[in-house]
């Protein structure tokens, strides 16, 4: 079984601790990782990730970065960018930064003609009707929107991606998406070192634990792991190895 982790954080940029990380993940068989960013440390981390680990690396500014100095990133062979995105949900109040944003990062994934990571949740209008004025490519990551919202998304031309709180018990609404999504446009995620799912809940997430959510998702959509994870990583490489 071959696994693909499409979004994991690195908090910090010291390549010894991404490193242990990292073979963990490889010992259940997460081949491929996406290392990803949105401020300026995350971004740091993520390409410390790629150059002396060997991982792909996303870089961006996420919406928490509204207030902050954005230094200018001249950086080359990037997977993605990101994560950039709305959440209405932890800071309703910045709206219209957020969408300022969010904007310019889709301008500058396209200038670079890179697919992009977003982040949305209780922002299904605003995210629509900018991806609609920008038309760009990628990942929405950590789906925990309904099904009529994926819908819209896979209409775009996005792939959806679940992390582990498809597994928690109160999580119903995402299984509902998760149970539809096609097969060639569903992916997996981490989200580490957040989320952990059933049965670690608790720990401090990490690559390694992609294994529960893929097992998890297989089942709910009637697959076995292997499938499941094979066609979640042929997915991911479509959208992050094309290049
Ligand atoms: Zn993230």
């Amino acid at each position: 079984m071959r696994l693909f982790d499409t979004h994991c954080h690195f908090e910090r940029a010291h390549a010894d601790e991404i490193s242990s990380i990292v073979e963990r993940a490889r010992k259940v068989g997460v081949e491929k990782i996406l290392a990803v960013g949105g401020s300026v440390a995350l971004n740091e981390a993520a390409l410390v990730a790629r150059d002396k680990v060997g991982l792909l690396a996303a870089v961006g500014y996420d919406r928490d970065q509204i207030n902050e100095k954005l230094p200018k990133i001249g950086e080359e062979k990037l997977s993605a960018w990101g994560e950039i995105g709305l959440d209405y949900y932890y800071s309703p109040d910045t709206k219209d930064k957020q969408k300022e944003l969010f904007a310019m990062g889709l301008e500058e994934a396209k200038a670079r003609d890179l697919p992009v990571v977003v982040h949305t949740r209780m922002a299904d209008e605003d995210t629509l009707s900018i991806l609609k004025e920008i038309p760009s490519r990628g990942i929405i990551h950590c789906f925990t929107g309904s099904v009529g919202f994926s819908k819209k998304l896979l209409d775009l031309g996005f792939y959806i991606s679940y992390s582990g709180i498809v597994t928690f018990r109160a999580a119903d609404n995402v299984r509902e998406s998760a149970s539809v999504v096609p097969d060639d446009r569903i992916l997996i995620e981490t989200d580490s070192p957040f989320l952990a799912p059933v049965p670690m809940r608790g720990k401090v997430n990490e690559p390694s634990f992609i294994e529960h959510t893929c097992r998890f998702l297989a089942e709910l959509r009637g697959k076995t792991a292997e499938d499941f994870a094979e066609l979640t990583f042929t997915n991911a490489e479509k959208v992050l190895c094309s290049k």
